[in-house]
């Protein structure tokens, strides 16, 4: 899998090394446990997907994390986005809407030794203020727009990372340059499942 993000560009090698390490196939159902280290996105359930392998590995390297770094993702999944980022040792908050995939993968991610990691089942439009600001912070679902809530609770000089936009979504890097300033960067289309507020219980 890595040998193939490789080929594709990505050249972070403490990503490669994070994507190396964290076993993809335990956050794939059984069904397509064979298929897990072909760079494919797969169905998690819920109308849900995994991401393919190459969209972890970009969206991970814009994030640009160091050890230490306080990291929100928003739209937890399967839990794999959130592996790789305590891997590369963040210390990392993740919120799902979705209340059964949430109780998943916060079983699995202690199950596999990743207990530092806190997920907590909310509606990310409005980020997670208690424990703001964050270093990074990654959406793993397209919004329509990027929320307010997002650019307000990252820490001056952090760096947000979003697809944004409807039927396809063009990665942006938003990075927090001062108090009131902030630079975008729009980067390649991309196409993930909907940023959706409310939550949904099991
Ligand atoms: N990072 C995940 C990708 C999952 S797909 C992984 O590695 O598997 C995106 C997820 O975002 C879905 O589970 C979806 O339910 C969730 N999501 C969409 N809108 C959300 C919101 N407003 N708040 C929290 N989670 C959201």
């Amino acid at each position: 899998m890595v040998d193939a993000l490789r080929r594709r560009g990505i050249t972070d090698e403490a990503v490669l090394t994070a994507m190396d390490a964290v076993p993809r196939h335990f956050f794939l159902d059984k069904a397509f446990e064979e298929h897990a280290y072909e760079d494919k996105p797969f169905p998690i359930g819920n109308q849900q997907t995994i991401s393919q392998p190459f969209t972890v590995a970009y969206q991970t390297s814009l994030l640009e994390v160091q050890p230490r770094d306080k990291v929100l993702e928003i739209g937890t999944g399967s839990g794999y986005q959130a592996a790789i980022l305590a891997a590369l040792k963040a210390r990392v908050y993740t919120v799902e809407r979705q209340e059964a995939l949430y109780l998943q993968a916060k079983d699995l991610l202690a199950e596999m030794g990743f207990s530092g990691v806190r997920c907590l089942f909310r509606d990310g439009s409005k980020g997670l203020p208690e424990y703001a600001p964050y270093d990074k912070i990654i959406v793993t679902a397209g919004a329509p727009v990027v929320p307010e809530p997002l650019r307000e609770q990252l820490a001056i000089g952090g760096i947000l990372v979003i697809p944004v936009g409807e039927e396809v979504q063009y990665m942006y890097k938003i990075t927090r340059v001062s108090e009131t300033e902030y630079k975008e960067e729009m980067l390649d289309a991309f196409r993930f499942v909907p940023f959706l507020e409310g939550v949904r219980r099991k």
